[in-house]
């Protein structure tokens, strides 16, 4: 069993050393094969040492092996992260069809999270491929009711594009396609759960930066990685979290 658990947080941190590869060159419109990758400083090609994920990062003390120029702290992050959701996700579903749901929406989001920092951009070229699969995946798996992926998908979208609207254009038109994504796996119930989640802890990281005194007037912040965030434990925790927040504020 633990056997398992080893080879799916290996099969995360691979697919997660490619989700930094896609997410970084599908804005640029550039091929996720070729060229191989390289250090952006000078420009030496890759081996396999450089490319264990998290093990040459660590074995490499984060330094490329050319010109030691520093590599981000981001490229094991993203491969760590991608592996323990896989584990995760397993570790809540089993094997059982729901768990290739789950990891196709982990997949999108870490491929959205990685865009969404580096260049402020969810692309529409990700959210097309992703949207096929998971409608299928729905279709295959269904939410109880069915149309429940329906009804979150079309609120979803609605909702941000609300936001949108009122905020004059606070929300990029990618977070408003991207709930229409997120709300064909949640279902309506979790997808507005996701979104106070994520508008909850995007409050919390603003005031943080207004404290810290970094804070520059109009400085656009990336709302994907709440976004994520929220819908990760919309998706993984959103019953005990709802019976959690009844049962405080309601119930004494
Ligand atoms: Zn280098």
């Amino acid at each position: 069993m633990l056997l398992i658990y080893l080879y799916i947080f290996i099969l995360g941190a691979i697919l997660g050393s490619f989700y930094n590869v896609v997410g970084l060159r599908v804005p640029l419109n550039q091929s996720i094969i070729k060229p191989r990758s390289h250090c952006p400083s000078c420009k030496r090609t890759l081996t396999a040492v450089d490319l264990v994920p998290i093990f040459s990062y660590l074995i490499l003390g984060g330094k490329c092996r050319g010109c030691g120029q520093k590599i981000s702290i981001k490229y094991p992050l993203i491969e760590l992260s991608t592996a323990f959701l896989f584990v995760l996700a397993f570790y809540k579903i089993g094997f059982n069809w729901e768990l290739l749901t789950a990891w196709t929406f982990i997949s999108l989001l870490i491929i959205i999270i990685v865009s969404d920092i580096a260049y402020m951009l969810i692309p529409d070229k990700i959210l097309l491929f992703f949207l096929p699969l998971l409608i299928i995946e729905r279709i295959w798996l269904p939410l109880n009711p069915w149309w429940d992926s329906i009804v979150g998908a079309f609120f979803g979208f609605g909702l941000l594009f609300f936001i949108a609207v009122i905020s004059k254009g606070g929300m990029g038109g990618g977070d408003i396609k991207l709930y229409f994504l997120i709300g064909i796996v949640l279902g309506f119930k979790f997808t507005l759960l996701s979104f106070f989640i994520a508008t909850f802890i995007g409050a919390i990281y603003g005031l943080g930066i207004i404290m810290v005194g970094k804070f520059k007037k109009r400085q656009p912040i990336p709302f994907g990685p709440f976004i994520v965030v929220g819908s990760l434990m919309a998706y993984f925790y959103g019953e005990r979290i709802i019976n959690w927040y009844i049962n405080t504020f309601y119930l004494f």
